[in-house]
């Protein structure tokens, strides 16, 4: 995935938006969100190349695991970060992933920024150019194909403009990123269109207090692929 951003909110029992583009080789393939793993019941996209996800959210115990690539063309190693998400996603609780997220091998996976959060608390892992574990200063992060401590013009652009979002709530906010994901502006914009690698998918996920209240997918480019609603299993 290649821009992760994540807003808290303080209304009701909190809340964490994720608005999500997936920029890949648009022949690698990939279904769209589904059940992941049965228990806990983690939901999400497939990358059927890897076997892992982007972006998964874990329905039982209320979080989700994202993932980037740390640099444009960040090397494979021996581990797939989509399985990682995947790992750490099927844990029974955030704490718990948290501490599986400290013991992975972090040499052995290409460079990646990952988020892993709940309405009360976001963390970001990277690898690039250390491995690194820390609690996000919220309320807005955003995650790119830069180093998390380097984030280039993109990811900065974005995370200002979902700043600037704090005044919204419910299917304004909701529309709001949606038009954020589909956006051309700058030499780099959201919506990626290439021949061979662009985006390819797009997600604006809400988490309300240990419960995901909304989940919309648009499987294409988000400028061009109305977001649907899925329809989650019972957690
Ligand atoms: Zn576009």
């Amino acid at each position: 995935m290649c821009i992760l951003l994540a807003l808290s909110r303080d209304s009701g029992g909190g809340e964490l938006w994720i608005a999500a583009n997936r920029d890949e080789h648009l022949d690698r393939p990939w279904q769209p969100p589904r059940v992941l793993v049965e228990a806990p019941l983690v939901f999400g996209g497939r990358d059927l190349a890897g076997g892992g996800t982007w972006l998964a959210a874990n329905l039982d115990a209320g979080f989700v695991v994202g993932v980037t690539n740390a640099r444009l063309g960040a090397e494979l190693r021996e581990r797939s970060r989509g399985r990682l998400v995947l790992d750490i996603a099927s844990e029974r609780s955030l704490p718990d992933a948290l501490a599986l997220l400290a013991e992975i091998e972090w040499p052995r996976y290409g460079e990646f920024n990952l988020l892993l959060g709940d309405p009360d608390m976001t963390w970001l892992a990277t690898n690039d150019p250390v491995p690194t574990i820390q609690r996000a200063e919220r309320p807005v992060v955003a995650l790119g194909n830069d180093p998390l401590a380097k984030p280039g013009e993109r990811v900065r652009a974005a995370a200002e403009r979902a700043g600037s979002m704090a005044g919204l709530a419910g299917e304004a906010l909701a529309g709001t990123l949606q038009a954020l994901l589909a956006d051309h502006d700058g030499v780099d914009p959201l919506c990626r269109h290439g021949e061979r690698y662009g985006t390819v998918c797009s997600t604006v996920l809400t988490l309300s207090g240990r419960k995901v209240a909304s989940y919309l997918f648009a499987p294409g480019r988000p400028c061009s692929t109305p977001f649907q609603t899925v329809v989650l299993p019972v957690a």
